[in-house]
């Protein structure tokens, strides 16, 4: 079954919804991390809205989603780019166990200290240009409760997030109410029974359905009755944006005291990918010619002028 994330327009009702389906791509991702279920799900629920948020994307590049908790999570990431490639992370506090069942709060906000950033980082950024960057509070009891109440506040726009995920499976479904500006016919045919008809639609849908459902089914199943029409199926797909150019330019703002030191107690320096686990190695002279062609550089400068 190819993950398919789904938009469907409800004309009448000027509601547009996001159908995500994950399963390979998330499996992908979840067997980079040996978590606790209660970790595992969470996290699933992070790639699932960071697909159904990225699909209104209006520039190339990356939407990541990230919970800075103050529990046994410190942190937990979801990229999704512009392509709907998808990968994701997460960072627990060393030596702490965690339940099987742990809620959202004993993860991530055990003294209400939690955050969420989310951030929309456009591949061609100009020099000293900035990622744009919006971080709330973490409120509620999941991931989508959060999210619900940063879209409620950043973009304006009511949302309706529903986020489930196991070991093998991460859906999400996402209802917005849009902006009605398609002038007089548009108005004259519009429904405000919609929105609340179709948020309780979504309220109907438990977790164990959502995840067992194909999302064709699914789709149907909810909304027979509305007649949305499908503007467009997109397919995710696992993918890190890792490479051994990115990890040499990390030494490099390292410093080579600090690599130097590195190397003394190893003979290589091993640097592993947080988010696909594809392993850098670099024995010494490939370390030490990163920083000769840094001094060479600095060197040829004086000659300039
Ligand atoms: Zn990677």
């Amino acid at each position: 079954m190819t993950d398919t994330l789904r938009t469907l327009v409800f004309e009448t009702a000027s509601v547009r919804a996001q159908l995500v389906s994950l399963n390979d791509s998330w499996t992908a991702i979840a067997r980079n991390h040996d978590h606790p279920p209660a970790v595992l799900e969470m996290l699933g629920q992070l790639v699932a809205a960071s697909a159904v948020l990225s699909a209104s994307l209006k520039f190339e590049g990356s939407l990541i989603l990230q919970i800075q908790g103050d529990g046994p999570v410190k942190l937990a990431v979801a990229e999704c780019n512009s392509r709907l490639g998808l990968r994701a992370t997460v960072k627990i506090a060393e030596g702490t166990t965690i339940a099987p069942e742990a809620t959202f709060a004993e993860l991530v906000n055990q003294q209400g200290k939690g955050i969420c950033v989310i951030v929309l980082d456009p591949r061609n950024r100009l020099p000293g240009q900035s990622p744009y960057q919006g971080v709330v509070p973490l409120v509620g009891n999941s991931v989508a409760d959060a999210l619900e109440a940063y879209m409620h506040s950043s973009e304006q726009l009511e949302t309706r997030l529903v986020l489930n995920a196991d070991a093998t499976k991460a859906s999400g479904l996402m209802l917005q109410q849009m902006p009605t500006s398609g002038g007089k016919s548009v108005e004259a045919q519009f429904d405000p029974d919609g929105w609340p008809r179709l948020v309780a639609l979504a309220n109907t849908l438990q977790a164990d359905e959502h995840l067992s459902t194909a999302l064709d089914e699914l789709a149907t199943r909810l909304f027979w009755e509305e007649n949305p029409a499908v503007l467009a199926d997109r397919h995710p797909h696992f993918e890190c944006s890792c490479s051994a150019d990115k990890v040499r330019s990390m030494l490099v703002t390292l410093g080579e005291a600090e690599v130097r030191e590195a190397l003394s107690e190893n003979p290589t320096l091993e640097v592993q990918c947080d988010f696909c686990g594809t392993n850098y190695s670099f024995n010494q002279a490939d370390c030490l010619a990163l920083f000769k062609n840094d001094e060479g550089s600095d060197e040829e400068k004086p000659t300039l002028h």
